[in-house]
């Protein structure tokens, strides 16, 4: 029921965690508190104002993710981590540049997918430094290739998750970065995702101007797949649309796919930036994009992500034709 204090009606609502206890299991008191608070949590998680049971496979999980933690925070010190770099292409085939893709190489778990650690990164605040590492790393790569002529114009684009994005110290770090390594601005493209543009667009237009005051362009990541409005889009000094390869991959098949990949590529060109495809595989995806009106391509057709080495013998083989 809600109830009146000092002129205000309140409302407070429960979240309930139950620990089941049958009198049977030797459970101690502490450990039964233990799982009716994470059961609680899970009510939380679910929107609060409801009830959770706790179960086994909550434990597993939160065990796995703590070890995971511990993991990621010796992973930076260990250097365990190394970037990978797909190219991309222009229609003519020719290379305009390449992404970082960042890699996990586990001393005991092998090789870890950003997938499984980049979201525990962001919750858990790690991703600021090795955001920055991420960074440094591939600009140094940039300004390697600064003075060889054939290598000189390409491109670097780096991911950048949003609360690397929010973090107060995100421009500083850019601009430190790029005077350390020497790395051309102009050729550095960060890739955001469509949450960083929703969540608060004042401060991410302002970070963004700021970056772009250094000459640093902008990408905007799986387009498509979030919540972006086309009057964000308007607002936004970016430079490209990445279309998301969940399009690309049924754009053969499904005449929906083909219908938003077209309508993307139009909007792109009605508001003067490029447009990129990721997860080109086949000939005829990219034939299918081109008809359409696409300008560059990245994807397994061309290359996977390759480590330094690999993509050094790459452009050097790609170009000199
Ligand atoms: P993303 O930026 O959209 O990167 C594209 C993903 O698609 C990469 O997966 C890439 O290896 C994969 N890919 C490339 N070509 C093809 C293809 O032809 N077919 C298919 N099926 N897949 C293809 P990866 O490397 O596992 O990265 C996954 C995601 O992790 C990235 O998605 C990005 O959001 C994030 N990520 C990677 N590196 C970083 C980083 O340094 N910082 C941050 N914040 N996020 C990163
Ligand atoms: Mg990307
Ligand atoms: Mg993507």
């Amino acid at each position: 029921m809600p109830y009146p204090l000092q002129g205000y009606q309140y409302r407070s609502t429960p979240s309930i965690g139950i620990a089941p206890f049958t009198g049977t299991e030797s459970t101690t008191v502490s450990e039964l508190l233990k799982q009716a608070d994470l059961a609680m949590y899970q009510a939380k998680a679910a929107g609060r104002n409801t009830l959770r049971f706790f179960d086994p496979q909550m434990q597993a999980v939160v065990t796995a993710r703590a070890a995971l933690e511990t993991d990621l925070r010796a992973a930076l010190a260990q250097d365990e981590f190394f970037l990978h770099f797909q190219p991309q292409l222009r229609q003519s085939g020719a290379i305009a540049g390449v992404e970082a893709l960042l890699r996990w190489k586990h001393t005991q778990r092998g090789m870890v997918p950003p997938s499984d650690f980049i979201a525990l990164a962001e919750e858990t605040g790690l991703i600021v430094p090795l955001g920055r590492w991420v960074l440094h790393h591939a600009c140094k790569l940039l300004a390697s290739w600064q003075n060889d002529p054939l290598r000189r114009d390409l491109t670097m684009a780096v991911n950048v998750s949003s609360s690397q994005f929010r973090s107060p110290s995100f421009v500083d770090d850019v601009a430190r970065v790029l005077a350390i390594t020497g790395a051309p601005s102009g050729q550095l493209k960060l890739e955001l995702t469509e949450s960083v543009l929703v969540e608060d667009m004042e401060s991410t237009i302002a970070t963004m101007e700021a970056l772009r005051a250094y000459g640093v362009g902008f990408s905007l990541d799986d387009f498509g797949t979030g919540y972006s409005s086309l009057s964000y889009l308007k607002r936004m000094p970016l430079d490209q649309l990445k279309i998301d390869q969940s399009f690309v991959r049924d754009v053969l098949s499904d005449p929906n796919d083909a219908a938003i990949v077209h309508t993307i590529i139009g909007l792109s060109r009605s508001l003067g930036l490029d447009v990129i495809a990721e997860g080109v595989e086949t000939e005829e995806q990219r034939i299918s994009l081109g008809e359409a009106g696409c300008d560059l391509y990245q994807g397994y057709l061309f290359s996977k992500p390759l480590p330094v080495a690999d993509l050094e013998a790459f452009l050097t083989q790609a170009l000199k034709g």
